[in-house]
């Protein structure tokens, strides 16, 4: 085998999956931390956080904000300030973000960067969790639900995505007792214990609050320093319609 042979066997060349490696010479040799730490940990949290191989790819340079409306600059602004200033408010009652309204404005798109950025420039846990397929998932299986929900509590930061998510000509959002009873004991616990989360949702703070008032006043008072409510006109606003 020659030696480029076998340096492909490892994910990490420079150190050969050893995490460090030997610098200098006897007696003064030091043991050198691999940079790869760093990526190897980024890489776990990402696995963890259940967001898929497409969603990887979202960021706040891949958000196009040329010529439209000034409302998705602000959800821009407002989820770019957010990332900035997590280290500082992370602990805070008021650490969370929502961007609402809308369906195709880029909400998702502009949260998912937050959370690509948290896992890997700042190596924070995060679970990304769809609201419709999610609860789709859990219904039959309760131990399965368990699980989930205790780690929807425990992770240092939750992404709900599409709460509510309306369905039919009504737009009616879709919230049985049963899914606002497990939303409602995720978000209250990690209100209490002042532990971030993010939130899209086509609906507005008072639609939240009409489908539940305790869990839609939970979520406002979390998310009131970063939230922003998109509407107008859905030709302007959705971007998926474009090219
Ligand atoms: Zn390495």
């Amino acid at each position: 085998m020659d030696e480029s042979e076998e340096e492909k066997q490892y994910d990490c060349p420079k150190c050969q999956d050893q995490l460090g490696y030997i610098q200098g010479e006897w007696p003064n040799e030091v043991w050198i931390r691999c940079s790869c730490i760093e990526w190897r940990r980024a890489q776990r949290l990402m696995k963890s956080s259940e967001i898929t191989e497409e969603f990887k790819k979202l960021g706040f340079k891949n958000f196009n904000t040329k010529g439209k409306p000034q409302v998705i600059q602000d959800a821009y602004d407002c989820a770019l300030e957010y990332f900035q200033e997590f280290d500082a408010i992370k602990c805070q009652r008021q650490n969370s973000i929502a961007l609402l309204g809308q369906p195709g404005a880029g909400k998702t798109h502009l949260l998912t960067a937050v959370a690509n950025n948290l896992i890997n420039r700042l190596h924070v846990p995060v679970l990304y969790f769809p609201y419709v397929e999610g609860f789709n998932d859990l219904k039959d299986d309760f131990d399965k639900l368990e699980e989930k929900v205790e780690r929807m509590k425990k992770v240092d930061v939750l992404f709900i995505d599409d709460l509510f998510k309306p369905t039919g000509r009504e737009r009616k959002p879709r919230a049985t007792e049963w899914q606002i009873e497990q939303m409602y004991a995720v978000v209250n616990n990690r209100y209490l214990n002042h532990m971030p989360i993010m939130v899209s949702s086509e609906l507005t703070v008072d639609e939240l609050c009409n489908v539940d008032e305790a869990l839609g006043t939970r979520i406002y008072q979390m998310c009131k320093d970063f939230t922003v409510v998109i509407k107008g006109d859905r030709k302007i606003l959705n971007h998926r319609l474009e090219d």
